[in-house]
C-alpha cells in the first residue's frame, strides 16, 4: 500500500496530476475540496456547514475535515492506497492523518510538494474559474484569501512532513507530462 500527500497552494496543479496518478499507481483519491463541494451539491449540513468558509477562501474547521476523512477511510473497502489532494492543509490535520493511518498500519510514504508562483497561480485560477463554474475561483479578492491563507496556515505542514524526511518540492509550472515524472520518481524511489 503506498499512501501519498500532494501538496501545494489552490492552482498548483493537485487536481489535474492526481488524475494520472491515480491510474498509474491505482490509487483512491481523497479531496476534501471535491468531498465538500458534493456535500454541498447534494445539500448536507456537513456541506451548509462548509460553504460559508468556502465562500470566504477560508479553512474548514479541522475537526469537521478530520471527521470527514475519518469517516471516508472507514467506510472505503480494501484499497492499494491513497493520495490525499488538498489534505492536510493544517498540522492538527496533519497529526490526525498520521494517527489515523499508523491505526492502519499504513504510513504516508512520502509529500510532494508543487512549488508555482503567486502570479501564476491567480493566473491558472481565474482561467480555471471561466470553465470550473467555481465561485472561489472567479474572484481576485477570493484567490488572494486563499493563496495568503495557505501561507499561513498551510505552508507549516511542509515542515511537518520535512522533520519526518518525507518532504519532496518540485517545480510545478511547466509540461504536465513532466512535472508527473518527476512525480513518479519520487514515488518509485
Ligand atoms: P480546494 O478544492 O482544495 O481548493 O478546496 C476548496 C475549499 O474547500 C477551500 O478553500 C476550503 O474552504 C475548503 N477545504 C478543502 N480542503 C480543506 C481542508 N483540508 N481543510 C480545510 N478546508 C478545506
Amino acid at each position: 500500500m503506498v499512501n501519498i500527500v500532494l501538496f501545494g497552494p489552490p492552482g498548483a496543479g493537485k487536481g489535474t496530476q492526481s488524475e494520472y496518478l491515480i491510474k498509474k499507481y491505482q490509487l483512491t483519491h481523497i479531496s476534501t475540496g471535491d468531498l465538500f463541494r458534493k456535500h454541498l451539491k447534494e445539500g448536507t449540513p456537513l456541506g451548509k456547514l462548509a460553504q460559508q468558509y468556502m465562500d470566504e477562501g477560508k479553512l474548514v474547521p479541522d475537526q469537521v475535515v478530520i471527521d470527514m476523512v475519518d469517516d471516508k477511510i472507514k467506510n472505503d473497502g480494501p484499497v492499494t492506497g491513497y493520495i490525499f489532494d488538498g489534505f492536510p492543509r493544517t498540522v492538527a490535520q496533519a497529526e490526525a492523518l498520521d494517527k489515523l493511518l499508523t491505526s492502519k498500519n499504513t504510513p504516508i510514504k512520502c509529500m510532494i510538494a508543487l512549488e508555482v508562483s503567486k502570479e501564476e497561480l491567480v493566473k491558472r485560477l481565474l482561467n480555471r474559474g471561466i470553465t470550473s463554474g467555481r465561485a472561489d475561483d472567479q474572484d481576485e479578492t477570493k484567490i488572494n484569501t486563499r493563496i495568503q491563507v495557505y501561507l499561513d496556515e498551510t505552508l507549516p505542514v511542509a515542515k511537518y512532513y520535512e522533520k519526518q524526511g518525507k518532504f519532496n518540492p518540485i517545480n510545478g509550472i511547466g509540461e504536465v507530462n513532466s512535472i508527473f515524472n518527476s512525480i513518479c520518481s519520487i514515488i518509485d524511489k
